[in-house]
């Protein structure tokens, strides 16, 4: 290939790259490797992506570049020649509320204009504008439900879950409950209402006022005193310690409801509402007039709610002219046929992409928190690949994840019509398919962290094979080691019986105990409806535990409020599991104030070896003080974080240094305390791999960093903020976090793709780990389509055969040499291939 430009890079320091310098060729399919936190994403994204976005920013205006010079201004000395560029980057869990499949691929603008101008209108209905099918306009609304499809009631009983409390003992459970609750009780006791009555005692003139009142009385608080007390107080004119507004708690409900910015307090105020199917639309959220247009014979709702494979026959005779609607409309009114036709062609090319991308068991309703990360990211190139930009560089985060191996030859050839139409792509990958693929090949490493940061190679595919120091040529070139192939006897079975979820109907599934079992299939075929969602819920059920599947996630509330049915039961197995540990890619914390030395409870030894320190005790400093969740040892200005959070208009939110502790966190009287020479904030900057010296005294702590150790994260630092993880080491964190309680075995362990992000020599470590909780008792269940690890599993599940409605069987169950032989199964070939 003759390359026709190229991007130079001079001097990256970003994050743990070691002032690298490098050229990179433009128009050509780039793949960034090396094995997790060597620095890939900190060179495509971190600093070309940062670079490209930089610039485009500088061109706009001075005010956007000021607020965004903060976050995205990388370290790097120049890059000469780069184009700009758009990121098809995975996020994980923050999805914006009330985008759907249509919305992020605008198949939904295409729908409304063609019910709009081609639909069948009833006799006499009017042209309605293409707004008037959404459901998110005035003008589109269902009037019942405004566009929600759904009524909410809240009631006395949703709002008064126990009526024998009294309103001291938090009755009201919808009221607010810090000292906003608090607040309002005091109101109430001004108003001379008696707190101290059980709920069900007070008249129920009352009970009506606190609850539905939209009166907002304003009256003085005297918090601690009786209603008589405070009566004479307001009598001796005695200053009230303020004034306080009062709020029924429908009023409070609903206001938070529809007001708050935070997704976690809608959360909360959303189980006090009772919601049930519109009346008027039967959810389908228009008003009557939108949905008396036809086109096909569906309203747009239901068009909209029909997987895209099945949108694609529709609309395929359309887009030809043969539709035998089109033949008789043509008579009456042949204007619209062109119309009708222009749009379907259209729509039609749109979906083929997404169709060849795999993705055609989705509906255009589907909304975007229900996605994984890989079909979102593949949803958005597919929308690039129609956009027909040309000159700008696609920057894409492993674009393979979520892709069963039949599924990955799709996604290469969207990429090459991205780079046919004049585009050049920046992949960070580890599959090896697409790194096969690529026409050059940039190596980060040699190891991840301060370890890595190098490039060790930058260049034409052929030459890494020359590259000693690189993990990624033995995958790519060398024998890859095959798995000993002795699987374990299973110890037992797991029965599932009836499940009945998504594109699952009445299916029976058994899950051999004891041992390591991959679920696989193409994407969509029903492997996490089956092991994350249903299996999840009814072993959680049965042990009485809960798993908040959704628990981090910013989606919208109104989702997680649907209830799903339970969708079948357990009726075997169950006697020989004692725990249900989930094991996942979403973040240990949100905010800075959780760390790897937090969430593995390393952090809480540390403090006490501070709290025992002579001068400690001396001082009369707790283990607490150490804590920078606790106020008396922690910076006041950031209150702990270590940095200050920057609200930005219109652009999220970023996090700076701290300028009062210079992001050390505490104040400087903790400080002054030290351990081995070293204060607190000293030790949080350690990495595991250099605390593991500075605590080899202290064998709890040993333990615990050894294994943090042994899953890879040595090189991460024990402060290291939960918002600078990669998905991949979160798990790990979490895995680690595990694999260091004593183990007593009957657990069960469900990983849903947990190869996502890591690097096949990541993989082989990722293999051990779990080996080692299967040969102490436990069961391992993942959902997986890495072959390497369904060849080295010792049990097989294949679901399918295709994905949606094709899908949601059982194709084959055994051992991994026995599906390969299998004839039915997609899997098979793969499998054959990597046992061969
Ligand atoms: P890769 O993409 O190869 O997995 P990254 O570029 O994400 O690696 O990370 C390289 C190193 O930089 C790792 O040590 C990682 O922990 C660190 N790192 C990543 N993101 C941040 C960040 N926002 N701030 C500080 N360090 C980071
Ligand atoms: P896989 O894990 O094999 O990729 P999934 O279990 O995620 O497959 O999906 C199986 C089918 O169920 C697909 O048709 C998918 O669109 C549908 N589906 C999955 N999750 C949801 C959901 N939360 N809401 C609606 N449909 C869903
Ligand atoms: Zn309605
Ligand atoms: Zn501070």
């Amino acid at each position: 290939m003759e390359f026709k430009g190229f991007v130079k890079v001079k001097g990256a320091r970003e994050h743990n790259l070691k002032n690298v310098s490098l050229e990179i060729p433009r128009d050509a399919l780039v793949v960034f490797t090396g094995i997790s936190g060597s620095g890939k994403s900190s060179l495509a994204f971190g600093t070309l992506y940062a670079e490209a976005q930089r610039r485009y920013l500088e061109s706009v205006s001075p005010y956007a570049r000021r607020l965004f010079n903060q976050m995205a201004i990388p370290e790097v000395d120049e890059i000469e020649g780069l184009p700009p560029a758009v990121a098809l980057q995975q996020q994980r869990g923050s999805a914006s509320t009330r985008s759907s499949v249509g919305s992020v691929t605008t198949l939904s603008n295409l729908l409304r204009m063609l019910y709009s101008r081609a639909g069948d209108y009833p006799e006499g209905q009017g042209i309605i504008y293409a707004e008037s099918f959404s459901p998110n306009t005035p003008e589109g609304a269902c009037p019942e439900c405004h566009g929600l499809g759904k009524v909410y009631e809240i009631t006395e009983q949703t709002m008064v879950p126990d009526d024998t409390l009294t309103i001291r003992e938090k009755a009201i459970a919808a009221w607010p409950s810090a000292w906003q609750g608090q607040n309002q009780r005091d109101i109430l006791t001004t108003l001379g209402y008696d707190i101290d009555l059980p709920w069900k005692d007070i008249p129920r003139k009352d009970r009506d006022w606190i609850l539905f009142t939209e009166e907002q009385p304003v009256v003085p608080v005297y918090s601690g005193y009786t209603h008589e007390e405070i009566q004479r107080f307001i009598k001796n004119k005695r200053q009230p310690d303020y004034m306080g507004t009062f709020t029924g708690a429908r009023r409070y409900v609903r206001h938070t409801f529809a007001n708050s910015q935070s997704a976690l307090m809608k959360k909360r105020v959303s189980q006090y509402m009772l919601s049930s199917e519109c009346p008027l639309c039967h959810g389908k959220r228009l008003k009557q007039e939108s949905l008396s247009i036809k086109f096909a014979g569906y309203d747009i709702a239901e068009l909209s709610g029909l997987a895209l494979n099945k949108l694609a026959t529709i609309f395929q005779p359309y887009a030809k002219g043969d539709a035998p609607a089109l033949k008789k409309l043509e008579a009456k009114n042949p204007e619209k046929v062109i119309v009708a036709r222009r749009i379907a062609e259209d729509f039609l090319a749109r979906l083929q992409v997404m169709l060849d991308l795999g993705l055609g068991y989705l509906t255009i309703e589907r909304s975007t928190p229900t996605l994984s990360p890989g079909e979102l990211q593949r949803l958005r190139l597919a929308t690039q690949v129609r956009s027909n930009l040309f000159g700008v560089v696609y920057v894409l985060d492993e674009p393979s994840a979520g892709l069963h191996p039949a599924d990955t030859e799709a996604l290469l050839r969207a990429l090459d019509k991205l780079k046919a139409s004049g585009n050049s792509l920046f992949v960070v990958e580890h599959e090896i398919d697409v790194i096969r693929h690529a026409d050059w090949i940039v190596d980060v490493g040699p190891a991840a962290g301060e370890k890595g940061g190098h490039i060790l190679y930058s260049g034409l595919p052929e030459g890494l094979k020359e590259i000693e120091a690189s993990l990624t040529r033995h995958y790519i070139y060398g024998a890859a080691a095959k798995p000993a192939n002795d699987p374990r006897e299973p110890k037992g079975w797991l029965k599932l019986e009836g499940v009945t979820r998504n594109n699952l109907y009445q299916l029976n599934a058994e899950f051999p105990l004891g041992v390591l079992t991959s679920v696989t299939g193409v994407s969509g075929s029903g492997k996490s409806s089956l092991v994350s969602q249903v299996m999840v819920e009814l072993v959680a059920e049965h042990l009485g535990v809960k798993v908040d599947i959704t628990d981090e996630t910013d989606a919208d509330p109104l989702e997680q409020t649907e209830v799903q049915t339970p969708g079948g039961h357990i009726n075997a197995g169950m006697d020989q599991l004692k725990r249900l540990v989930v094991v996942d890619q979403k973040p240990i914390g949100r905010t800075p104030r959780s760390n790897l030395a937090t969430y593995t409870g390393l952090f809480d030894h540390v403090r006490k070896l501070f709290a025992a320190t002579p001068m400690a005790k001396a001082k009369k400093y707790d283990a607490g003080r150490f804590s920078f969740n606790v106020a008396k040892g922690r910076c006041p200005h950031c209150e702990g974080e270590g940095f200050v959070m920057v609200e930005l208009l219109f652009l999220p939110s970023v996090y700076t240094p701290c300028p009062t502790c210079s992001g050390t966190r505490y104040n400087p009287k903790t400080l002054e305390v030290k351990y081995k020479d070293k204060h607190i904030a000293e030790v949080l900057a350690l990495t595991v791999d250099e605390s593991a010296n500075f605590f080899d005294e202290e064998p709890a702590i040993s333990r615990a960093l050894e294994v943090v150790r042994e899953v890879g994260l040595g090189y991460l630092r024990l402060g290291q903020p939960a918002t600078e993880l990669s998905g991949g080491e979160a798990q790990r964190i979490k895995l680690a976090t595990e694999l260091q309680r004593a183990q007593h075995g009957q657990t069960l362990y469900i990983l849903d793709e947990p190869t996502t992000g890591l690097h096949p020599s990541d993989v082989e470590r990722l293999m051990l780990q779990l080996n080692r909780l299967v040969d102490a008792g436990n069961t391992v269940i993942l959902v997986e389509h890495d072959m390497s690890v369904i060849a080295a599993s010792d049990w097989v599940i294949d679901i399918g055969p295709g994905a949606g409605e094709d899908g949601g069987q059982i194709v084959a169950t055994g051992t991994p040499p026995a599906i390969a032989r299998h004839n039915a199964s997609r899997t098979a070939p793969y499998l054959a291939k990597q046992l061969k």
